[in-house]
């Protein structure tokens, strides 16, 4: 670990362990934002996964690590506290987009521990083979599927000038991934219409990536693992009319009361992406609560739909102390 990383972790496990840590966190809820767990570390430790993905083993350690200093409950148990409050900061954990591993490879840790969690869903991938772009154009330019596919996308790319960096054919694999990175951020811009046509493109896996509503169900019932929306197409919301912001807000919702028991009375913005126009729309459509990507400290007060998360990587969850550290600063008053 880094020397900066080294004083960022010890002060915030000191902060964790202070009396005036304690009394700042007392009563307080901490959401944490979480999209992938893969099924094996080192791939979650390259910079182009490291964002969005975390690896086994590093989650079980940050479950373990939570449940040290923290009471782990349900979202709505900090949205809505019951008069017993604890002692103790509460932590809830959230995963965004609905991605297949949290089935395969998250609930079983998640049932290990014992710990509860919120799954926000884009309604329409669930039980579809439709597929994330970030994903597949990533993992194929990153030659998962293989150098003919590799090639193939590349020449997409360069047809439609979006030409690849030279840094991409980097020997050196860190360096590659961080060009991966840069190049995945950049394509962010791209009209979806585009997106999907260079999704298209990319190998068919055989397995779909979302979770299907099975799935879903078989997580349900268990008690430990509720659902809500992340938008219908995970269109960025603030981008679409009126009528086009509607749909997607209604269509998810529907999606959610045919394919669940409890749905959460919460809304998840695709991106953390919202306005004023948005916030009123979701309102509009019975949700008192959603979730930003703004980072903070849920104490009751503040704007209810556009709560406040920390988002879990795969270095954070190697080192939670680091999670300390950010939370101490979101903390201070
Ligand atoms: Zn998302």
């Amino acid at each position: 670990m880094a020397i900066k990383q080294l004083i960022k972790s010890t002060s915030g496990w000191l902060y964790l362990n202070s009396p005036v840590g304690r009394q700042q966190l007392q009563g307080a809820g901490v959401i944490l934002m979480l999209h992938r767990v893969l099924s094996n570390d080192r791939a979650a430790d390259l910079p182009h996964r490291n964002e969005l993905c975390v690896g086994p083993k590093a989650f079980e350690h940050l479950l373990v690590w939570l449940r040290k200093h923290f009471d782990c409950v349900p979202l709505m148990e900090i949205l809505q506290p019951n008069a017993l409050r604890s002692e103790r900061p509460r932590v809830a954990l959230t995963f965004d987009d609905g991605w297949r591993d949290n089935a395969v490879n998250a609930f079983p840790l998640l049932q290990k521990h014992q710990v509860p969690a919120s799954i926000f869903l884009s309604t329409d991938f669930i039980g579809s083979r439709q597929r994330f772009w970030w994903e597949s154009l990533g993992e194929t330019l990153w030659g998962s599927h293989g150098e003919k596919a590799r090639m193939h996308l590349i020449e997409c790319l360069h047809a439609r000038k979006h030409p690849l960096p030279v840094l991409l054919d980097d020997i050196d694999v860190e360096r590659r991934s961080l060009a991966l990175l840069h190049y995945l951020q950049g394509l962010k811009s791209l009209a979806p219409q585009e997106l999907e046509e260079l999704t298209d493109e990319c190998p068919k896996d055989s397995l779909p990536q979302a979770l299907d509503w099975h799935q879903v169900r078989a997580m349900e019932a268990s008690g430990l693992v509720r659902f809500g929306p992340h938008g219908a197409s995970h269109a960025i919301l603030t981008g679409l009319d009126d009528v086009r912001l509607s749909e997607e807000i209604r269509r998810s919702r529907e999606a959610l009361s045919n394919g669940c028991n409890r749905p959460l009375p919460v809304y998840c913005y695709p991106n953390g992406d919202n306005d004023e126009r948005v916030r009123q729309q979701v309102a509009d459509h019975d949700y008192p609560f959603a979730l930003g990507t703004g980072t903070g400290i849920y104490r009751g007060d503040g704007d209810p739909l556009n709560l406040p998360r920390f988002g879990v990587s795969q270095r954070t969850a190697r080192h939670p102390q680091l999670l300390s550290w950010r939370i101490y600063r979101g903390a201070r008053p």
